[in-house]
Order: C-alpha cells, then sequence, then structure tokens
C-alpha cells in the first residue's frame, strides 16, 4: 500500500502542465477606456496606480484594433466569442427599428448571439463560470451564475425583471441581502459602478468562479456627456481605477494565481457638432413621419430607405432590396452631403467593403463621419449643429481614437511586456488558451500571455 501510494504520489507530481487546473481568470470590461489614459496616464494628468500596474508588471497592448461598428455591444460580444459582428449577428447597440416602434430596444438576449462564448467553452472545460453586467448575457449558456446587463426604464421596477432574469433563480436576491439593491443596466454614475464592484467581490468570494466576466459603465456614460479626458471623465476612470485594484486585491486573496485581465470595447473622440441625416431622408420623402410616441418620442408612418444609427457611423437599410430607386436616391442624397467637407462624412462603404470588414450584413452602405462630427436626430432646419464638447465612437476601427484596451497582470504574466497592436479578434482565444479552453470558431492567432514557469 505505501509503495502504490508512493507511485501514484510520483505520477501526480510530474503529469503535464495541461492536466493542472487553469488559472482562474477575472475579465473585466471598463467602458470606452482609451489605452492611453493608462499607457500614457502622466500626459493626461491621470492617478490611476492600480491600472497602472497592469503595465509595468503585466502585459499590455499599445491598442486593440476593433470590428464594426465600434460600438458596445457588437464588440462586446467579439471580446468572448473572437468573431466579428457580421458572424456573431450583434451588429449594434440597438435592434434595426426604422419606424421607432421598440422604445430603444437593445441586443439584450443571448439568444440573438449565434457564436460560441468563452463562458460556454470554459464550462465545457469543467470550469465555474460567473457573469455581472456584460452585455448581451440575458439567459446566456454556460454561464452558472448570470447577472445579466439589463433595462427598460431604469426605475427601482428594472430590479424585479433582473431578479427574474437572474440565473440560478434567487442569486440576484441572495446578493442583495448581503449587500444592498443590485443596479440596473442603464444606470451609468461611479456609484452604480461601485456596486458592481460590490456585487463581483461577493461573487469571487461566495462562487469562487474559474472564468468570471464584469462590465463597469461609468466612464462611457460620462465621456458621452463631457468629452473623452475632461476633467469628470479623468475623475470617474479615478474612481474606477480605486475598484480595480479591489477586485485585484480580492482575486488573487482567494486564489493567488488568479489572472486579471482589463479590456475595453472601443475608444472615444471628442465631438462638437451634430450631423442630422434624417431631414434631408424626409424631404426626399424616403421616410414618412408618423404621430408622436407616448413619451413624445418621434417616429415614422412608413419607410423606404433609412438608416439604422450606429454613433458615429449608420447603416444604410432598405425596405426593398429590389427599389432600386430609393437605393439610388439615398445614396445620391448621401454622396452630395459627402462632398461637402462640412457636414463631417467621412466615407461611404459599398456592401463589399463592409462585407471585408465583417459589419451590417443585408445593408446597402455604411456612412462614417468623422469626429468633431457624430450623428444628430433633428429633423428639420440645419444639416448640422453644434453639440459642444461631448464624445463619441462608431467611427472606423482604423481610426486611432478607436482603439480599444487590453491588460493583463497576475502570476506567469510576463512583466512590462508590451505587445504593441492587436486586433479585437484575438482576445477571445487568448483568453481562451488561458483556461485550457477550446473556441474553434474563433481563428485569429491567440496571444500567449502564460509563461511556462508559472506551472
Ligand atoms: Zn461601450
Amino acid at each position: 500500500m505505501f509503495l502504490l501510494r508512493t507511485v501514484f504520489a510520483a505520477v501526480l507530481c510530474c503529469l503535464p502542465a495541461l492536466a493542472q487546473a487553469p488559472p482562474p481568470v477575472l475579465m473585466i470590461s471598463i467602458d470606452g477606456l482609451r489605452p492611453d489614459a493608462i499607457t500614457q496616464a502622466e500626459a493626461h494628468h491621470l492617478q490611476v496606480p492600480n491600472l497602472r500596474r497592469f503595465v509595468e508588471q503585466g502585459t499590455y497592448a499599445d491598442g486593440v484594433i476593433g470590428v464594426v461598428p465600434t460600438l458596445t455591444y457588437p464588440s462586446h460580444t467579439t471580446l468572448v466569442t473572437g468573431v466579428t459582428p457580421a458572424v456573431h449577428g450583434i451588429l449594434s447597440n440597438t435592434t434595426f427599428d426604422p419606424l421607432f416602434q421598440n422604445q430603444v430596444g437593445w441586443f439584450w438576449y443571448a439568444s440573438q448571439q449565434k457564436a460560441e462564448t468563452l463562458w460556454q467553452a470554459a464550462r465545457q472545460r469543467g470550469i465555474t463560470t460567473a457573469n455581472l453586467n456584460w452585455p448581451v448575457t440575458v439567459d446566456a449558456p454556460g454561464i452558472d451564475f448570470n447577472m445579466p446587463e439589463y433595462w427598460r426604464a431604469s426605475t427601482p421596477d428594472d430590479l424585479l425583471l433582473l431578479d427574474a432574469l437572474a440565473r440560478p433563480l434567487g442569486l440576484q436576491q441572495q446578493l442583495e441581502h448581503e449587500l444592498g439593491p443590485w443596479v440596473d443596466g442603464n444606470t451609468l454614475t461611479i456609484a452604480s459602478d461601485a456596486t458592481r464592484t460590490r456585487f463581483a467581490k461577493a461573487m469571487l468570494r461566495q462562487h469562487h468562479p474559474g472564468f468570471l466576466t464584469v462590465h463597469l459603465s461609468s466612464l462611457d456614460e460620462e465621456e458621452h456627456t463631457s468629452s473623452p479626458f475632461s476633467a469628470k471623465s479623468n475623475e470617474t476612470l479615478e474612481a474606477i481605477d480605486g475598484m480595480i485594484g479591489q477586485l485585484v486585491d480580492a482575486a488573487v486573496a482567494i486564489n493567488p494565481k488568479a489572472i486579471i485581465v482589463v479590456v475595453s470595447d472601443h475608444g472615444f473622440a471628442r465631438t462638437d457638432f451634430h450631423t442630422n441625416l434624417f431631414g434631408p431622408l424626409l424631404r426626399a420623402g424616403l421616410l414618412t413621419v408618423g404621430p408622436p410616441g407616448p413619451l413624445g418620442t418621434p417616429s415614422f408612418s412608413s419607410w423606404k430607405a433609412t438608416l439604422w444609427p450606429a454613433g458615429g457611423c449608420a447603416a444604410v437599410m432598405l425596405h426593398d432590396p429590389a427599389d432600386t430607386a430609393s437605393r439610388d436616391a439615398i445614396l445620391g442624397l448621401l454622396h452630395d452631403l459627402a462632398a461637402d467637407p462640412a457636414n463631417g462624412i467621412d466615407a461611404i462603404l459599398n456592401k463589399e467593403q463592409l462585407g471585408q470588414l465583417g459589419g451590417f450584413p443585408g445593408a446597402e452602405a455604411l456612412v462614417v463621419l468623422r469626429p468633431p462630427f457624430q450623428l444628430g436626430y433633428t429633423f428639420s432646419g440645419p444639416i448640422v449643429t453644434p453639440a459642444p464638447a461631448t464624445g463619441m465612437h462608431g467611427y472606423l476601427p482604423s481610426n486611432p481614437e478607436m482603439r480599444s484596451s487590453f491588460f493583463v497582470l497576475g502570476k506567469g504574466i510576463a512583466p512590462h511586456r508590451d505587445l504593441g497592436l492587436i486586433n479585437m479578434l484575438q482576445v477571445a482565444p487568448s483568453i481562451a488558451e488561458l483556461l485550457s479552453a477550446k473556441l474553434p470558431a474563433a481563428t485569429a492567432k491567440p496571444i500567449k500571455l502564460l509563461q511556462e514557469a508559472a506551472f
């Protein structure tokens, strides 16, 4: 018996590294975080010591080149699938709603998403998975402990709906019992991110997930309101930096081998003008105005050709694909507007160019603005109206300001390793490799993050 035990122990200690449990991975998204806010923190007058640790003691990208459109929901889905929006199906933030009838409904539901996710891949590997507030996770398969991002009216009633959407049922109430009320996905304050941080720490403590995703969203909101690197945006990021410090400490306290990955979904550009493109469409008879919605919101009663807005860009959509007259009318109108630089139109991509970029399948074209212009929604009056000191994203991923973030810290992660520019499609397969999980549809080359000596 003694001999048998000795032999068994000897076999165990000589098992190849891959047979060991992979390190737990905590993946935090700071919505709208520009990488230079951390890599060049001093130049931007930012005090972010916890995120600077990722640069000094970890591995990081100078920038992540994103997808089309550079918006929150398509990008977050690419971050967990490794495929383009054309493949995963989350084409914009809001679903296509040409008559404005859906009360600004977003792509909230996992059933709208077609690709395998990191949660599913990790679950297949036997890893416990958890999520707090990641986009497109309502009833997402493969997540053991799931509190999805969702809202409707952002009133306290939303918490009742969120409670019903949490998995397993009762999870939200159980955490609220200890921590106080949870927060809906459209409450975008520093305090709401502090709540998400408290819940994430409790999730780590109570359920020990091997893969936990967390989405913090207040920075994006402030950047939209007062522009990136405004005093208020910097204050918000400095507050989030403190939350990152808490999350790193909590993850490492539970398992010293924990790997923490901080990502973002897109960059940000300052904007000072709105380009109002719906007015010309109305005047050309491509849209007809309907009665105002229940909250006085505008609506259309019919459409032949319209725009599917996506921040700094908009997809050109045709009601009847055979209606060449309306196609010629909308494209002619947009090209005429683009000819005047004062309208802020950067490019009009055709179907073939869109196909190569993996965005908006089914669209006739994509009209892309250039900062400092963002899409406006005034139907009458001038094409361009002032909107000083605001911010937007959704511009082409080739715009350096649209680059997003990738920072990794933990045992076995090379210190002070600069990856240069990477592609967003590489993020999910790289995380899959950390988890020793497989994500076959994600074909981009993974970044080898873990050094062999870690095992
Ligand atoms: Zn975002």
